[in-house]
């Protein structure tokens, strides 16, 4: 519930929700939160704000936030309150049992992206350190792993190249698979505001979202996709871009592994691979799509934006290197106005990763095999560490069912609902004997857990976010916890528990460690970060941040192409399940919704629906708002049908906000190929009458 009241004190953070990392005032009277009024000042959004930052914050006093830790022998029992003190020494012997019984690896932790980089920081360091091995892993698993794999692999660092502010200098928008106007609104309207000044647009996606007809802006060329054929695409229009001479060769000469262009170029210029080849396969008219490709190459300063429609897929990570080809072909990278931006969905994604999240990467992106980095983090943390990667969420869950993994620390993530293939992650927490939570709300992971340790809201706490402009900037506490702890702190009283010890008076403390371990941080403070906000790398030749990356060269040296092969996913319609799922986010909501829904942001919109074309609905009878099965090969679920052309024959759509759509109950267990991340934008399933859930 919107507090209202006159002021007295306000405080200047960071929202809490997307990626595009907008600052409010954050107005207090007393322990009140009286409105939160966007900061003019605000790097990213200028003054401008969305509903959800404006006025989804009512879930810090809802009625359901669990406030004292609790525990249960199993998860028959009911819960019990018991104090830190109780909560902390059980689940600290917990995990030393679990350990000794069954080895070292047998425990490992999640990271949560809607937690400060502070607090990321401290749990990988638990469980690189305290645990003693790398089973360490974040949600990035199930949205962006595939940006970091693929824009590592071809550019050299696993982020977006562009700051938010370049927008208004390109020529040629690129949207493909992501939905601004409702996942990042308040970059969207910069967009937008771009795109009246003059600037063309090319919308890849199988949906027609708003970007291509909005008032005062229509996209140049739509190209509605079959959703799983983002590689054939980005192919067919790397295929038109060689063969009709538009590649920006002194660049490439210049900037790029020359072989590998070479390997590339030819591979593209294949007749196999060209629009009019490719058609049958993507739906997307051939004329269309060379159209396209030659306005990318030719228009001017090209800047691409992509989201979860080009990750969550069996080629997630060839689709982003396929992207970063595009750009370096037509010399798209490295000049303002230009770039490949990956829009990261929660608000500190983009900081879980850099802070060392994944079971391979300490911060910075350094591999746990690289000596001299790891010889850093011994030297500073007095242990030795594991040079092998260590378990992926999935492959905990898989060893879990096996019965070798035990004991899992989840801070701010619900596996439960978010991941794919619902049974298997029940079938992987019911196997474990000490599962932790560490969140606001009893959510749907915590049915399965031993121990829930009550979190703290972003309100409630000092430290960093960073945003998908690598852009590092403050959250500052406005009241007390009303669990008693700030979730760093929790992480650090489980640690002195474990034997680890770890003594921060304050997230600024940590911040220094970070910064003395993690090159691309060298810079930054919070004596810096009180005053201005930063965006990494900050080092001795970039001491005030690095707004465009690649500005002289590759962070790799020379970009590398790569060879870009469409596999079609193993996820076939048929008679049986002859329509393909896709989905997606509505702006007034977030991801699974435990926030917003628990918010007056719930009056825009009460269930998830399914989008379904005339065609479909009227040759299977359905009608406008009633219910309807889904049904896959994993599950079903019950939505009411929205019927809509938004959608192409053949394609049917829907939001994922309310638990009771459980859309993940449908979605299968393909995964990129590179990185795990789930396929869940391609789900062929069935659709027919129902009388309701
Ligand atoms: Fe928050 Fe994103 Fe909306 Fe900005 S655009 S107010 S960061 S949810």
């Amino acid at each position: 519930v919107v507090a209202l009241g006159v002021p007295e004190h306000s405080k200047v953070t960071t929202c809490a929700y997307c990626g595009v990392g907008c600052s409010f005032k954050a107005e207090m009277r007393g322990e009140e939160l009286v409105r939160m009024v966007p900061w003019k000042d605000g790097k990213a959004n200028h003054g401008h704000s969305c509903v959800k930052g404006r006025f989804a914050y009512g879930y810090a006093n809802h009625r359901e936030r669990i406030t004292s830790p609790m525990i249960r022998n199993s998860t028959s029992e009911p819960w019990r309150e018991v104090s830190w003190e109780e909560a902390i020494a059980h689940t600290a012997s917990e995990f030393k049992r679990i350990q000794a019984k069954y080895g070292r690896n047998s425990v490992g932790g999640i990271t949560s992206s809607r937690c400060t980089n502070e607090e990321t920081f401290l749990v990988q360091k638990l469980i690189r350190a305290g645990f003693g091995n790398n089973n360490v892993d974040t949600c990035a698993r199930v949205c962006h792993s595939p940006t970091g794999y693929g824009l590592k692999t071809t550019l050299g660092t696993s982020a977006g190249t562009q700051d938010f502010d370049s927008v208004e200098e390109a020529d040629v928008i690129l949207v493909i698979g992501a939905n601004p106007t409702d996942g990042h609104p308040v970059f969207a309207s910069r967009m937008k505001k771009r795109l009246r000044e003059g600037a063309q647009l090319i919308v890849v996606d199988p949906r027609r979202i708003d970007l291509v007809k909005t008032p005062h802006v229509e996209a140049a060329h739509h190209l509605p996709l079959r959703p799983g054929t983002n590689v054939a695409v980005l192919t067919a229009m790397a295929h038109v871009i060689v063969t009709e001479g538009l590649v920006d060769e002194s660049y490439v000469r210049e900037r790029c592994d020359l072989e590998a262009f070479q390997a590339w170029a030819e591979f593209v210029s294949d007749a196999s691979r060209s629009p009019e080849a490719s058609e049958p396969m993507t739906r997307v008219p051939a004329e269309e799509l060379r159209a396209a490709a030659r306005l990318y190459a030719t228009g001017g300063r090209a800047a691409i934006y992509y989201g979860l429609g080009v990750t969550e897929h069996s080629q997630g990570s060839t689709t982003v290197m396929a992207i970063a080809n595009l750009a370096m072909a037509t010399g798209n990278i490295g000049k303002r106005g230009a770039g490949v931006n990956p829009l990261r969905g929660q608000n500190n994604v983009q900081g879980a990763c850099d802070m060392g999240s994944f079971p391979h990467e300490l911060s910075g992106y350094r591999h746990v095999s690289d000596d001299t980095a790891r010889a850093l983090f011994e030297t500073m943390w007095g242990v030795e560490l594991d040079d092998e990667p260590g378990m992926r969420i999935p492959n905990m869950l898989d060893a879990a069912v096996a019965g070798e993994f035990k004991g899992i620390y989840i801070q701010g993530e619900d596996i439960l609902q978010s991941d794919p293939n619902t049974r298997h992650v029940t079938a992987g927490l019911a196997a474990m004997e000490c599962v932790v939570v560490q969140d606001l709300f009893l959510n749907e992971t915590a049915v399965h857990a031993h121990v829930f340790l009550p979190g703290s809201t972003f309100l409630e706490k000092d430290g960093t976010f960073t945003n998908a402009e690598r852009r590092i900037q403050r959250v500052r506490r406005v009241m007390k916890p009303k669990n008693g702890y700030a979730d760093w702190e929790i992480t650090q009283l489980l640690a002195n528990a474990l034997g680890f010890p770890m003594n921060y008076g304050h997230p600024s403390e940590i911040m220094a460690e970070i910064a003395a371990l993690t090159p691309t941080f060298a810079g930054v403070s919070y004596e810096r970060l009180e005053t201005e906000t930063l965006q990494w790398p900050v080092t001795d030749k970039a001491p005030l941040g690095t707004p465009l990356m690649h500005l002289e060269g590759f962070v790799r040296g020379k970009g590398l192409f790569v060879v870009t092969e469409y596999v079609p996913t193993d996820e076939k319609v048929g008679p049986r399940f002859p329509l393909l799922l896709t989905t997606g986010r509505i702006l007034s909501q977030y991801n699974v919704g435990a926030q917003t829904r628990r918010t007056d942001n719930t009056m825009w919109h009460e269930e998830d629906l399914l989008e379904i074309h005339p065609h479909d609905a009227e040759e299977r009878g359905i009608r406008e708002g009633a219910f309807v099965k889904v049904a896959s090969r994993a599950g079903d679920t019950t939505l009411r049908a929205l019927i809509t052309d938004r959608v192409a024959p053949g394609v049917v759509y829907t939001t994922f906000h309310h638990p009771l759509t459980q859309a993940n109950v449908v979605t299968t267990d393909y995964s990129d190929w590179a990185t795990n991340c789930p396929e869940y934008k391609v789900t062929a399933v069935q659709v027919s009458p129902s009388n309701g859930p």
